[in-house]
């Protein structure tokens, strides 16, 4: 199966200045890809994309060119968290069109923060863990 007929997080880049919008469709991403573009014709914005591209007059590309599959999600519930999450991941990296609102911080995203900046405490327990062994041993002695 193609990524084009799979649903799940997609972004669909704008053509004029490569931003990204990050969206989610529980059916596929060329159905969606059709909808957003019927938005833009009819001058009707009810995507942030749509909008994007009526406000700023920028263009859109074909559906191979800007259109990619993020993951793919077979589960409805876990759409919305997924979303969230690669909205604001692609929002903190200055790569979101300024029209889409990524919504309050995700959960996952701040996860996903804290576990980075938690690596070194890991790796300060690993070597405590390794010493008490040895303490242990002057204890007997
Ligand atoms: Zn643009």
């Amino acid at each position: 199966m193609q990524d084009h007929d799979k649903s799940g997080i997609y972004k669909l880049i704008c053509k004029t200045c490569n931003r990204a919008y990050i969206g989610q469709t529980s059916r596929n991403l060329t159905f969606r890809y059709r909808e957003h573009i019927r938005y833009i014709k009819n001058d009707d914005p009810q995507s942030s994309y749509a909008l994007h591209n009526l406000q700023n007059i920028h263009e859109y590309g074909s559906l191979k060119d800007t259109m990619s599959l993020l993951k793919p999600i077979h589960k409805t519930s876990m759409l919305i968290p997924y979303e969230q999450l690669l909205s604001q991941t692609f929002h903190h990296n200055r790569n979101l069109i300024p029209e889409q609102n990524c919504g309050e911080q995700n959960p996952l995203f701040l996860l996903a923060t804290a576990l980075h900046s938690h690596l070194p405490t890991t790796a300060l327990n690993a070597r405590s863990a390794q010493t008490s062994p040895d303490l242990a041993t002057l204890e007997l002695t």
